[in-house]
């Protein structure tokens, strides 16, 4: 069994392998925004109770999901990093509700389903230069 810190690492790899700079911290905050776009898309906000507030929240995802994509696909600038410990300290925040949200909807280990998918995503290369599915 891989060690998370290698499950990290192999993750990390397969993105540069795949011809993304893994290490480019406001291009991955792009890339991270675009993805929470794609997963607010499987749940339903259409609940009664829900319907406003949730509504509201979600209505303007869609649009920073693909503004998100355009410029992680871009070659433009994303940025830079203001504040690494404060990006960090987030970071474990984020990393709490996806282990959270892993385990709500019965994914026991996220990092190892990561690290296959990243695997798996390195046959189609670069979205729209490379890609072969
Ligand atoms: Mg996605």
């Amino acid at each position: 069994m891989q060690s998370s810190e290698e499950l990290q690492y192999a993750i990390v790899s397969a993105v540069y392998a795949r011809g993304y700079d893994a290490g480019d911290a406001p291009r991955q905050l792009v890339k991270m925004l675009e993805e929470i776009a794609e997963l607010s898309e499987a749940f339903d906000v259409e609940a009664p109770r829900l319907e406003k507030q949730a509504g509201c929240l979600y209505c303007n995802v869609g649009a920073m999901g693909e503004e998100a994509r355009e410029l992680f696909d871009s070659k433009e600038d994303c940025g830079f990093v203001r504040d690494a410990n404060a990006a960090i300290h987030e970071l474990k925040d984020m990393m709490v509700t996806v282990c959270c949200l892993a385990h709500a909807l019965g994914v026991d280990d996220i990092l190892a389903e990561a690290a296959t998918k990243a695997a798996q995503d390195l046959k189609r290369g670069r979205r729209g230069e490379n890609e072969h599915s």
